[in-house]
């Protein structure tokens, strides 16, 4: 359904479900782990996400007790998160993405954290941390 690979090519992955929703995160961790203003991501189930990793490059760092991020050692692309704890689910990093996937994000998050210099337009709702469940479900996270 869904087909994704990191920057140099030898991570390649599919997900077999259908895609939900996501916010942009705006936290310090997100900043750092992707190099820029805000990450993208989007919580899949794990038994739907099939990796394919031949030539071993699959690298994990735990950046905080149960957090880990799943990256490529050969390029470093972001590919996904998960909390050892949480059910079975993966937090893709959508920038990995190769399938055009239309959906628009539902909400900003944890803009109190946010770069000074990134500035913040449209209409999107804001929160300082998480977003409500009724505004953005973030499957697989640590969102109260
Ligand atoms: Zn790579
Ligand atoms: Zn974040």
């Amino acid at each position: 359904m869904y087909k994704g690979s990191c920057l140099c090519g030898n991570i390649t992955y599919s997900i077999t479900e259908e895609l939900g929703e996501f916010g942009f995160c705006h936290c310090k961790s997100c900043r750092k782990a992707s190099g820029s203003a805000h990450a993208a991501n989007i919580g899949v189930e794990e038994q739907n996400f099939h990796l394919s990793d031949p030539q071993g490059r699959l690298t994990e760092y735990q950046s905080s007790p149960g957090k880990i991020r799943a990256f490529c050692g050969r390029c470093g692309s972001p590919l996904y998160a998960y909390l050892t704890k949480s059910e079975n689910i993966v937090r893709v990093r959508l920038g990995s993405l190769d399938t055009d996937f239309d959906t628009l994000p539902s909400a900003h998050t944890f803009v109190s954290h946010k770069a000074h210099w990134e500035p913040i337009e449209g209409t999107l709702p804001q929160f300082p941390e998480w977003a409500p469940r009724a505004v953005l479900v973030q499957k697989g996270s640590k969102q109260p």
